[in-house]
């Protein structure tokens, strides 16, 4: 009989050979390494989709380096692609021209037996969790190694390591039906660890999950990218997980790169109207009330309403900011956080005086009058 082996959404490729030996469990690692482990390079990456209703360009020229123990986020309307740069690493979709390296190394040129070790290398999470309903939990997760051929007792040991990691030792013999979401995609997650990878693709993974679950499950992946240096690579259309555990992030347009870098500069001075129009949802604007009450010259005895933008320098100094506009500031809103150790948001104030805007601007601020107010108002 043809030995089997499973690729990572899980279907049997019969043509590939059986693993021998037996790997390790997931143990810490969090070097790079010589070869780059855990990286994924994109060079110039372009795909369309030839059907009979035509061509369509899904990317086109992506070139992008995702480096080692990175939790990447990739984000962008619907359509712009994101499905199939994610597809690329693991060779479920194909570039038209241009390449992808994994760890260093082309991928494109792997036959059979190559492409089957690479998507071991490669685990994958989804939306739907895509688990098996007739099977319990260990069988779900022990199902790669299963079909890699490799030996009960270490099938076993690997499986109730895999669990433990994801909190679900006391499920193994449950059935998914019985599961909430949040534990069904903590099964995904050990099944996707369970062949000890080096990179994590989540494809949506915490769309289908209430806003409380959604934090549980990220809270395990940036857990699981600490400890065993995994690198994880996303795709969502919630900016708030990208805030919440990204270090990078891309956004998408067209199949084109609009942006990309660190989580807290995009984020924090977001360039291309895509991600702008992305993180509306985030980003507070100015209060109806006051937009109503704005006027666009000043009057007597109004003040000036001021926005500071906050984009990766510390802390805002609120003593600068009173000292700066001599000593009359009201704070209308505020909305800073934190995102990797950088101050990322916005202030507004009412500041007396025509010359605030001017001062603060001396001082180093990023300003932006947007109308006057009255002083009482
Ligand atoms: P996203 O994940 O950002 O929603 P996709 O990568 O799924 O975007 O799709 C990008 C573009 O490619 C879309 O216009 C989509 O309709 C098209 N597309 C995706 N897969 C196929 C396919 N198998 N055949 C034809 N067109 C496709």
């Amino acid at each position: 009989m043809a030995s089997l082996a499973l690729d990572s959404l899980g279907s049997i490729d019969p043509a590939a050979p059986k693993a021998t030996g037996a790997n390790a469990v997931p143990v810490a690692r969090t070097e790079t390494g010589p070869r780059g482990v855990g990286t994924v390079r994109f060079e110039n990456v372009a795909k369309t989709y030839r059907s009979a209703g035509g061509e369509v360009r899904a990317l086109d020229d992506v070139s992008l380096d995702v480096s080692s123990g990175a939790i990447f986020g990739i984000i962008g309307r619907s359509g712009a692609g994101k499905s199939t740069l994610l597809r690329t690493v693991n060779r479920l979709e194909e570039p038209t021209s241009g390449r992808v390296l994994v760890n260093g190394e082309p991928i494109e040129a792997l036959r059979t037996d190559g492409l089957v070790a690479l998507r071991r290398r490669i685990g994958m999470i989804f939306q739907h969790f895509n688990l098996l309903s007739t099977k319990t939990v260990r069988q779900n997760v022990a199902l790669p190694l299963k079909v890699a051929g490799i030996g009960k007792a270490e099938v076993d040991r690997r499986v109730a390591e895999a669990l433990r990691l994801v909190g679900l030792e006391d499920k193994a013999e449950t059935y998914p039906s019985r599961l909430s979401g949040g534990q069904k995609q903590r099964v995904g997650i050990a099944r996707a660890l369970v062949s000890d990878p080096e990179i994590l693709l989540c494809d949506e993974a915490t769309s289908a999950l209430d806003p409380e679950t959604t934090l549980s499950i990220l809270g395990l992946l940036r857990d699981i990218n600490r400890r065993l240096g995994l690198t994880i690579i996303l795709i969502t259309h919630e900016m708030s997980v990208i805030r919440e555990i990204c270090t990078d992030v891309v956004v998408l347009e067209a199949g084109r790169i609009a942006e990309s870098g660190p989580v807290w500069r995009v984020f924090g001075a977001p360039e291309h109207p895509a991600t702008r129009a992305l993180l509306a949802p985030l980003t507070r604007d100015v209060p109806d009330d006051l937009a109503q009450r704005l006027l666009s010259h000043p009057a007597p005895g109004a003040q000036a309403v001021l926005r500071i933008t906050y984009a990766g320098r510390s802390a805002p100094d609120l003593s600068a900011l009173v000292a700066a506009t001599g000593g009359s500031v009201r704070l209308l809103q505020a909305g800073v956080e934190r995102i990797q150790g950088h101050a990322v948001g916005r202030l507004l104030i009412a500041a007396k005086g025509m010359q605030a805007e001017a001062r603060l601007r001396a001082i180093g601020e990023t300003v932006e009058g947007i109308g006057y107010v009255a002083a009482d108002d």
